[in-house]
């Protein structure tokens, strides 16, 4: 590299804080969108869990990322929520949802934002355009579930009906999204065979799926071809829900779709420039297959 590229490189510092994140394939994402917009990019993974350190070590993390010149952090499990007493502003949605995954530094301050919801959001209108938002049902109330709950309400589901395993994490999260979006109806519980009969789509967000918890969410026997299907799981990327529903000709969008546009519109965030959201969802699907 010439003197001259060495001094015009703008540098971005960026990380992660979570547990169990040695897999996460954010760094690679942003510092190759950083690369190829010609910005000297390092994203840390700050792991609790190879650290050693509890949940309670986050307000020092974020305090010495802050004093040592980072632009901004990841947040996730099992951060997103308690980040917040630790920031200065929220985003009008991150404090809708009370949680937060993207943290800016600027001007001194501690920004909050929420990029899950909004990614979620961006791939279901690019990869499911005109699908019908009149019956949803959606399995898992969880951190993912609460973002992708409030990306469908915004993009105008008239009736959620919403299932967990945690009936009570279910119930208050209907409750809490109705309050939300009083024009639609959100309900927990009920029948799931009588619901999913009468869906035009399923969201899932339980780790069901997963590499490292393999199978399907619900009976393949509740699905049918007038269904959606959209997955937050996106490793593997083609779940097992994924390949049965596209068997019986459901139109389906995996979870790499919401990974990406999280992490578009986080970069957006700690940067200020405009990713490309095409190349960043190539090159993790790049990085998927590897
Ligand atoms: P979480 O633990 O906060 O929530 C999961 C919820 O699912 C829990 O409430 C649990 O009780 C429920 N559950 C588990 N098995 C169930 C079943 N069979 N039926 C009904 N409910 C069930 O986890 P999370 O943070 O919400 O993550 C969920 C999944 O979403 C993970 O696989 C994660 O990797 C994925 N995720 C994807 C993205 C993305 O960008 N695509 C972003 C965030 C999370």
């Amino acid at each position: 590299m010439s003197a001259a590229t060495h001094r015009s490189r703008r540098s971005i510092l960026v990380g992660l804080i979570g547990s169990g994140i040695g897999g996460s394939l954010s760094p690679a994402m942003h510092e190759e969108e950083a690369r190829q917009q010609g910005l000297a990019g390092v994203y840390r993974r700050i792991d609790l869990e190879a650290l050693g350190l509890p949940p309670s070590a986050l307000p020092d993390l974020l305090t010495a990322a802050e004093r040592m010149g980072f632009d901004g952090l990841n947040i996730t499990y099992p951060c997103k929520q308690a980040v917040i007493p630790l920031l200065d502003e929220l985003s009008e949605d991150a404090q809708a949802l009370g949680a937060v995954n993207t943290v800016r530094f600027q001007d001194g301050k501690r920004i909050g934002h929420n990029t899950d919801w909004s990614g979620f959001k961006r791939s279901f209108e690019q990869g499911l355009p005109g699908a019908s938002l009149e019956r949803v049902v959606q399995l898992g109330a969880g951190g993912a579930g609460a973002a992708v709950a409030h990306a469908a309400l915004s993009l105008g589901a008239a009736r959620l009906t919403l299932f967990d395993v945690d009936e009570a994490r279910a119930a208050s999260l209907a409750v809490e999204l109705q309050r939300r979006f009083p024009a639609a109806r959100v309900e927990a519980g009920g029948s799931l065979d009588s619901a999913m009969r009468e869906a035009t789509g399923l969201i899932h967000a339980t780790p069901t799926g997963m590499a490292k918890l393999p199978g399907m969410p619900l009976p393949a026997e509740l699905l049918h071809r007038a269904l959606w299907v959209a997955d937050v799981v996106y490793f593997p990327i083609r779940t097992a829900l994924i390949e049965a529903a596209e068997r019986i000709g459901c139109r389906t969008l995996t979870g790499g779709g919401m990974a990406v546009y999280q992490a578009v519109d986080a970069f957006r965030i700690f940067t200020g420039v405009e990713p490309d959201a095409e190349r960043m969802f190539a090159h993790l699907q790049a990085l998927l297959a590897q």
